[in-house]
């Protein structure tokens, strides 16, 4: 009998959990699982509350298909019919300058362009930043394999005003971090390649347009998916695939100990429990009161992937009350423009079904400078000073009819320059641990695919020993 430990139920712990029952099942190998989260639901961060026939996200609001793994659990679970695809009549997201919305110029991804036209023609960069994103052809390629930041690499290849008005909110809101603290090799490591293969971002990204065009159409999926009734459909299939005896909620882990007979302590709500192996779902940031001890190593490398508190306020408006014709998935917020929200998504028109009759749902990400004012000013506060910013962006003529507040304590982890070679090292280091394994999306990538990938990987770690 092989006594497992999981401590976290997001989507990581899930995935690890049910990979291990059916290795279990495979491998012929009995299981005693235990599934511990600190919450009072499973699924973590995937959580989606209806009220008064909106339909809100807490957390995650979609998930990419490039990634195999949430597809494919998905598809597992038998939720393919469930699956909704982003509007396919809106082209375009927005960008914040004042208070007007610009689109994002058209071909441009994440940092780069792949047309210099729509570049060229934007207002959201000055004639002097439009001269320098066009001589990016001409940049010397660095081959330094040394990390280097987000910021530095955009800076380098596009100017500062690139970097400013376009990739930092783009990537920013991604990671909940400045590009100035993110790697380019974990967080965007096929814009490295791009500049290492083809000596240019911009012919790189045209001649990826090229291919995509001559490419037969009819994907069967969009590039970011989400269910007809909220993330949490996922959340809840996955955990209906667990034992009820083996979940335990509103357990947090306050202390793991290794035993002198190669085993763990766990101790939740003051009860320990020993376990053979022990899988941790959680950020790194999490899972360094428990771990952090062991030694200065885990310490020093615990410590090294930091994660920021982020919240979202889901607030729902009669149409009638919005002068924006909303024609987008939503805008970014770059960082000069100095403002608590981070981004909003015109929740509603991004997927059907967010919002009852002629009314609109709009979602607010916050990072952490906003969770600081949350705390200290309260949310009531904070909702207005949110209003007021959004009254001349969106036209708002009258409050909410319905809002929703969630907050999250260092969830959303994020990759320092450097960052490969430390998980590497992490990950080496957790294998020289008896009994000890990470998931997570502390690791490899923050999104609910990677998250779901790390889960299984710990898995399959797990019994391929046994
Ligand atoms: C606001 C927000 C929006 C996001 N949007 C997207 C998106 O649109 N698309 C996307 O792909 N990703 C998005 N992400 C990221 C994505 O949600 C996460 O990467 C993914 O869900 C992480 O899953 P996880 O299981 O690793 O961690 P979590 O979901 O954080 O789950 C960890 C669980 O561990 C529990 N826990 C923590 N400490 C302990 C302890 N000591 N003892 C017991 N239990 C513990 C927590 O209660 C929690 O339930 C978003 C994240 C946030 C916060």
């Amino acid at each position: 009998m092989l006594r497992v430990t999981i401590i976290g139920a997001g989507v990581s712990g899930l995935a690890c959990a049910i990979r291990l029952q059916e290795l279990s099942k495979e491998k012929n190998l009995p299981l005693e699982l235990n599934l511990l989260d600190a919450g009072p639901k499973p699924g973590g961060t995937l959580t989606t509350l209806e009220q008064d026939g909106f339909v809100m996200e807490e957390g995650p609001d979609c998930f990419i298909t490039e990634k195999p793994a949430a597809l494919e659990m998905s598809k597992k679970l038998g939720l393919e019919g469930e699956l909704i695809r982003t509007n396919p009549a809106l082209k375009q997201s927005f960008i914040l300058k004042g208070t007007r919305l610009y689109p994002i110029p058209e071909g441009f991804y994440m940092l780069a362009p792949s047309r210099l036209m729509p570049l060229m023609t934007t207002p959201l960069l000055s004639p002097l930043g439009k001269l320098r994103a066009a001589l990016e052809p001409f940049v010397k390629v660095r081959r330094d394999p040394q990390d280097e930041s987000v910021g530095d690499f955009v800076r380098r290849r596009l100017g500062r005003e690139v970097l400013e008005a376009l990739a930092q909110p783009l990537v920013g809101g991604v990671y909940n971090a400045y590009p100035d603290d993110l790697s380019v090799n974990a967080c965007v490591p096929r814009f490295k390649d791009m500049e290492l293969k083809y000596g240019s971002l911009l012919k790189a990204m045209a001649a990826q347009r090229l291919r995509s065009q001559n490419q037969v159409s009819g994907a069967r999926y969009s590039l970011f998916v989400s269910f007809k009734k909220g993330m949490q459909t996922l959340a809840a299939a996955m955990a209906a695939q667990i034992p009820a005896e083996s979940l335990w909620l509103d357990s947090p882990v306050q202390a793991l100990k290794p035993s002198d007979h190669g085993t763990w302590e766990v101790t939740a709500q003051g009860r320990a429990q020993e376990a053979d192996v022990v899988v941790l779902a959680i950020q790194p940031a999490k899972m360094q009161p428990l771990i952090g001890g062991l030694d200065k190593e885990w310490e020093k490398l615990l410590s090294a992937v930091p994660a920021h508190d982020s919240a979202t306020l889901n607030l729902g408006f009669r149409r009638q009350d919005l002068g924006h014709p909303l024609d987008g998935f939503g805008f970014v917020v770059p960082a000069k423009e100095k403002k608590l929200i981070v981004g909003c998504t015109f929740a509603s028109r991004k997927f059907e079904g967010r919002a009852p009759g002629d009314n609109v749902l709009l979602r607010g990400f916050l990072g952490a400078e906003a969770v600081k004012e949350i705390k200290t000013q309260g949310e009531n506060t904070v909702m207005e000073k949110i209003l007021e910013e959004l009254t001349p962006i969106l036209g708002l003529k009258g409050h909410p009819i319905v809002h929703h507040w969630a907050s999250y304590e260092s969830s959303m982890s994020y990759f320092r320059p450097g960052h490969l070679s430390q998980a590497i090292r992490l990950e080496q280091k957790a294998s020289e641990t008896k009994g000890l394994y990470l998931a997570g999306n502390g690791l490899k990538g923050v999104g609910v695919p990677d998250a779901i990938a790390a889960g299984q990987s710990a898995a399959e770690k797990i019994f391929s020993s046994k």
